[in-house]
Order: C-alpha cells, then sequence, then structure tokens
C-alpha cells in the first residue's frame, strides 16, 4: 500500500475500503497531488481482493472546495506526476496541454472512477463545490448530511462547467441549467429529491450510517455486485452519456481557450470580479511566457 499524503486509507473488518479525503485546513481543495494519491487509492482498493465496497470520505466541516485554484506550481506538479495517459508533454504552448492535463486527471480520473469494479459511495457533509462535484458523482451511491450543499460555481469563472460534466445526468436537464446559469446551491434535500442523493441523514450520524450502509452491501455475492453496477453503467452509456461527457468537455475547453486570448488566462476575471473567489488565488498563465 502506498503511503499517502493528503489522504487517509483503511479497510474494515467487513471489507469496506474507506479513503478520506485530509486536507481539511484547505477544506479538501484538490491539488495535483491529491487528485494522484485520491486515484491510487481508488486504484489500490479495486485491486484488492479483500475489499468489497469503496467509501469516499472527508475529514473536516467542508466535503470539498474543488479545485484548489491557490496551486501555482499545478503545470510542474502535473509534468512530474506518473502520468498514465501516454501523451507527451508539449512545449507547452497553445492550449493542449491543459487540454492533455484536465482530459486525464479531471475527465479521465472521473470516468475511470465511475467504472472502478466495485460499488463506490460518497459520504458527504458540508460544502460540495464544483470539482468537488467530479469527486461524488462517479461514485455509485452517495450519502448525505442534513447539511450537505453542492454548487458548480465554474460559470461565474467563465467557463462552462467542471469538468466532469454529468449534471443533465445527476439532476435533469433543466435543473442542470439552473445549476450552472445562476451558480446557486443544491440542498442535500432537493438533490435527494431529483434522485443525486440516496439517502439524507443527520450530520452526526453520517459515518455511523454509511459504515453499516456499506457493510450491508458488502455481504452481497462480489460478482453480482460487480455485474449490477456494470449493468446500470451500461443504460446510462446507452444513452449517449459517454458522448454527452465528451462533447461538453470539448466545450469546456472552448471556454478556456476564449479566455486565454480575450484576457490571458484559462478563466475570465471580468466574471471573477463579481464572483466570491479573489482573482489574487488565480494561478498565472504560465505558458504565455
Ligand atoms: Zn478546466
Amino acid at each position: 500500500m502506498p503511503e499517502f499524503k493528503t489522504l487517509k486509507y483503511h479497510v474494515s473488518d467487513s471489507r469496506v475500503a474507506t479513503i478520506t479525503l485530509a486536507r481539511p485546513g484547505k477544506r479538501n481543495a484538490q491539488d495535483t497531488h491529491l487528485l494522484y494519491e485520491l486515484n491510487d487509492a481508488f486504484l489500490a482498493a479495486s485491486r484488492d481482493s479483500n475489499v468489497k465496497v469503496i467509501i469516499l470520505a472527508a475529514e473536516g466541516a467542508d466535503f470539498s472546495a474543488g479545485h484548489d485554484l491557490g496551486e501555482v506550481d499545478w503545470q510542474e506538479n502535473w509534468a512530474n506526476s506518473d502520468r498514465t495517459t501516454g501523451w507527451e508533454l508539449t512545449d507547452g504552448k497553445g492550449v493542449e496541454q491543459m487540454l492533455i492535463r484536465e482530459k486525464e486527471i479531471y475527465l479521465g480520473f472521473c470516468q475511470q472512477w465511475r467504472r472502478l469494479p466495485k460499488p463506490t459511495i460518497a459520504q458527504v457533509q458540508g460544502r460540495c463545490i464544483a470539482g468537488g462535484l467530479m469527486l461524488v458523482w462517479p461514485c455509485d451511491l452517495i450519502i448525505a448530511a442534513d447539511n450537505a450543499k453542492f454548487r458548480d460555481n465554474t460559470l461565474t469563472l467563465g467557463v462552462s462547467g467542471v469538468e466532469y460534466f454529468a449534471h443533465p445526468w445527476e439532476v435533469g436537464p433543466r435543473k442542470a441549467k439552473e445549476m450552472l446559469f445562476t451558480a446557486d446551491w443544491l440542498g442535500a434535500e432537493e438533490a435527494h429529491q431529483r434522485g443525486m442523493v440516496n439517502h439524507v441523514v443527520p450530520l452526526d450520524e453520517l459515518e455511523d450510517f454509511t459504515r453499516t450502509f456499506a457493510a450491508r452491501i458488502a455481504s452481497r455475492p462480489m460478482t453480482a455486485l460487480r455485474a449490477a453496477k456494470m449493468a446500470v453503467n451500461a443504460a446510462e452509456d446507452a444513452q449517449g452519456r459517454g458522448a454527452a461527457e465528451e462533447t461538453a468537455f470539448a466545450y469546456h475547453h472552448l471556454t478556456h481557450a476564449h479566455n486565454r486570448e480575450v484576457y490571458g488566462m484559462e478563466l475570465d476575471p471580468t466574471a471573477m470580479e463579481a464572483a466570491t473567489i479573489s482573482t489574487s488565488k488565480l494561478a498565472p498563465n504560465k505558458r504565455e511566457k
């Protein structure tokens, strides 16, 4: 088992692996390092024949603040990561390198996590923002505390939605548009009503409920669990989910490219001035140098 710095990993006697994001001081914001560790942890649990179900949890008050916009060295960090796609590093000019990076660590990781051959359960408390959705949506089941709330505010940064664009499948097309256009919060109860969340439980019962729920699933036959998961995924895929994700990812990069051409950075600073995130936290566009 690899050593993790940004998360904790534990396997229980009931054959449930729990991966816990452990950057509470940063509200579990995701930098490059955390995403690679999370991918490693998911794969480790997946390959461990003693593990039957995987819980993704988070330390602290909030599940995840999304991508860590304070990671100024993201380009170098990615170049030094154990990249899995086989793409070469380009010279850094143009939009290609950013597209490749986001294809791997955002869309690619999320699609891989959705297809892990074991049931996965997200255990969510507090705020789950933008990139945070990209951790919970690939999971098969979502258990939310009654204080959980979800938001994609990327349109207020001048892009068309998070890189793993599952909104229409998760909340329905009309609510998806409202979430994107307004960046308003989706509360746990409404997320439950819309089928995005399986159960809403009091915050102080979240961990116990999820652990018991996971153990119950882990008592079922592994082969049938795997097959049931793949069958439901296949139903969504037959409806065009994968093709829609790829199209949305291309539109996402159209907006990044537009912002680079107009503002010299991937996000729109004029939109950000109107939003709550400080532009001082933005990584400068190093590839222009
Ligand atoms: Zn992006």
